[in-house]
């Protein structure tokens, strides 16, 4: 079996390691016998329709600009992937345009796919730093946040988690990122999965589940290390 990875923008948007989320899931996969594919998918190419995992990472708002147009192109599949339970994890600059819109700090609209119901506004004050959250579903969750954009959900109870240090969603309601059906959006760079593999795993799993239409049980890996990583970035003072 051979999981199907698609890594939207690549070239564009890929800030603060977020390139080492998809070689996170590839590892985490390889361990467990399991094969990968990463489908790098750039403005102008074609969506395959055996796509099993959806990651898209951060940008600068320039790159963000770049991309618009293609991806409202793409957003009615997209949409309907995560629809259909497609497992996803998308941060910062994707996450923000997975949503309404993006409108920057000089008063550009970005066009998001209208997947995730959420709104941006770019504000003057960047929000950088450290970030340390507590998620219903996978304990405390770190990684690091560097956005102009504040992020406002139109549903505050399905947010991915609430901020314990950093600022999350807007560094005002408290709210980290969101998570609608299988998709996770969050500001959470780092890049995220090594140091939350929990995280990772529950992306290979739905995956899993949803090519084989039965719940699995991941082979458990010996995850020492990525706790102590884990550990240290939540003891970093913002
Ligand atoms: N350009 C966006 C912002 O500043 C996203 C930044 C990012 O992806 N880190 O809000």
């Amino acid at each position: 079996m051979t999981i199907n990875i698609l890594h939207l923008y690549p070239a564009e948007m890929n800030l603060y390691g977020d390139h080492g989320n998809v070689l996170a899931l590839k590892k985490r996969c390889e361990w467990r016998g399991i094969k990968t594919k990463i489908i790098n998918y750039e403005p102008g190419d074609e969506i395959p329709d055996n796509v099993d995992i959806i990651f898209g990472g951060g940008g600068q708002d320039s790159s963000q600009s770049k991309i618009e147009k293609d991806l409202q192109k793409i957003a009615p599949k997209l949409k309907e992937m995560i629809e259909n339970n497609t497992p996803a994890l998308v941060i910062c600059g994707i996450y923000q345009l997975f949503g309404n819109y993006f409108e920057t700090n000089t008063g550009q609209k970005i066009q998001g796919a209208g997947i995730l119901d959420l709104y941006t506004k770019g504000e003057d004050e960047r929000l950088i730093g450290n970030v340390v959250i507590n998620t219903p579903e996978f304990g405390e969750v770190v990684g690091y946040e560097n956005h102009s954009g504040q992020t406002f959900l139109a549903d505050e109870s399905i947010a991915f988690g609430t901020v314990i240090s950093g600022a999350g969603n807007n560094g005002k309601d408290f709210t980290e990122g969101i998570k609608y059906h299988n998709c996770i959006g969050t500001y959470l760079h780092g890049p995220i999965l090594p140091k939350n593999p929990r995280v990772a795993d529950f992306l290979i799993r739905k995956a899993l589940e949803n090519k084989t239409k039965k719940f699995q049980k991941l082979e458990p890996l010996n995850d020492a290390l990525e706790r102590k990583a884990h550990k240290s970035a939540a003891k970093r003072p913002r």
